[in-house]
């Protein structure tokens, strides 16, 4: 079995004051750097003097021409990168700077580029204090492209104070054998978990061999849908895309018959009731949504038993 994974996430946090400074000059096209203790200019610019390790003092303009210094080709660019079509990865030092920065140049085929030659900016279309206000590079000398209506260095707009980093990765995940048993199982609404022939644990989700003794775990072992909380927490944190609005509790069951827990969410009572060793039954959802996914099961709620005992799941904790 193998089906296409994608995670993502935007990743947003404070610049600083240093980087702050740099992507906020580049809306009015200027490329900062930093001046080290030993005299050598870092653009980007160091937040922190790898010689002195203290913060840089005023920060000189480098560029906006500069030297490729080392670079590779890619033919196939990805979703995100600065340009749609093949361009060069290349390490540019840009005029003024002892140290290179990494970015794209948009040389038209690998055959065009070469360390040494000269490059410079590609401004953006519209300047905004971010990263990407550097569309590219391309090859040749002096100031880039002219005729862009900008800011201009001399005008100064709102300072760039936090930065947004969209973080994307897909992927085609293969499931192990163990796995898709397990996964083809859940669209008839069965848990299939299995067994160490050494140990005799039984793991669910199946990992195919037993981390313990290295042995493949080939018994097959259906196990109920009922199970312990043995530790849990109560997320308390709203962020985007979350189904359920805090706050809500997410443990680790215990299925009964097996040897290690796996995360779940816990509804159907107050946050502040859930505790260690509280009975949990799946509530799956309706059989007409049934996949090979985990998600078959939407979440657990109380079954009302009593406790479990502390020592019947001790050694999971
Ligand atoms: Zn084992």
């Amino acid at each position: 079995m193998r089906a296409p994974l994608e995670i993502g996430f935007d990743y947003t946090r404070s610049l600083g004051p240093t980087l702050s400074q740099f992507m906020t000059a580049l809306a009015g096209r200027r490329i900062l750097g930093s001046r080290a203790a030993d005299g050598r200019v870092h653009a980007p610019p160091f937040e922190y003097d790898p010689v002195t390790f203290a913060p840089p003092g005023q920060l000189v303009d480098v560029g906006p021409a500069g030297t490729v210094v080392s670079w590779s080709w890619a033919p196939q660019p990805l979703e995100g990168q600065p340009l749609a079509h093949p361009f060069a990865w290349a390490l540019i030092r840009l005029d003024g700077a002892d140290t290179a920065m990494l970015h794209a140049v948009d040389a038209g085929s690998a055959a065009a580029m070469q360390t040494g030659m000269r490059v410079r900016v590609r401004w953006a279309a519209s300047l905004v204090g971010d990263i990407r206000d550097i569309a590219c590079f391309e090859p040749g000398d002096g100031p880039g492209q002219p005729g862009l209506e900008t800011t201009g260095p001399e005008t100064t707009g709102p300072e760039t104070t936090m930065i947004t980093t969209p973080v994307r990765l897909h992927y085609e995940h293969t499931a192990s054998l163990g796995e898709s048993s397990y996964l083809r199982a859940l669209q008839d609404g069965r848990l299939l978990g299995q067994r160490c022939p050494v140990c005799g644990k039984v793991y669910i989700p199946p990992r195919g061999a037993c981390p313990t003794d290295g042995v493949p775990t080939t018994d097959e072992v259906e196990l109920p849908d009922i199970g312990t909380v043995t530790t849990f927490c109560v997320v308390n944190v709203p962020y985007p895309g979350q189904r359920v609005t805090p706050p809500y509790v997410t443990a680790a069951v215990l299925l009964d018959g097996a040897d290690i827990a796996f995360q779940h969410l816990i509804l159907g009572c107050e946050p502040g009731e859930v505790r260690m060793g509280m009975r949990v039954r799946a509530v799956w959802k309706p059989r007409d949504e049934w996949g090979t996914t985990p998600e078959n099961i939407d979440h657990f709620r109380p079954s009302g038993e009593p406790d479990a005992p502390y020592e019947s799941y001790a050694r999971q904790l």
